[in-house]
């Protein structure tokens, strides 16, 4: 028999020796998610079995789960709002990273407007 023709070439990889080399690039650093500026805490999220990856502790998303490469490792303090607001002791502030969302003010009320 003939083994099928593989179209697209994809590489192969051991998931623990993965596993233990993304372990030892992240344990007690943070990440960035490709070429940006915002670094992030890291968590780790449930892989395959009882294997665990890298991902930003805000949850912020990205396509790829650490395979993809797309996820480096800094020493750089966190800088990531989400991140400061989760643990401060961790962050810095960061130039140029905007609010989205203000919060709600409550509108001032004069007297002149109630009937
Ligand atoms: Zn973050």
């Amino acid at each position: 028999m003939v083994a099928p023709l593989e179209l697209i070439p994809r590489a192969r990889l051991d998931p623990a020796s993965y596993a233990r080399a993304q372990a030892a690039a992240f344990a007690g650093h943070r990440l960035r998610i490709g070429h940006s500026r915002v670094v992030h805490d890291v968590t780790w999220r449930d892989w395959l079995g009882d294997l665990q990856l890298p991902v930003p502790a805000c949850h912020q998303s990205w396509s790829g789960l650490a395979t993809t490469g797309d996820l480096s490792a800094t020493t750089d303090p966190a800088n990531c709002r989400k991140c400061t607001a989760r643990n401060p002791a961790t962050t810095t502030a960061v130039a140029g990273q905007t609010t989205l969302f203000e919060p709600a003010t409550p509108r001032p009320t004069s007297i002149s407007e109630t009937p």
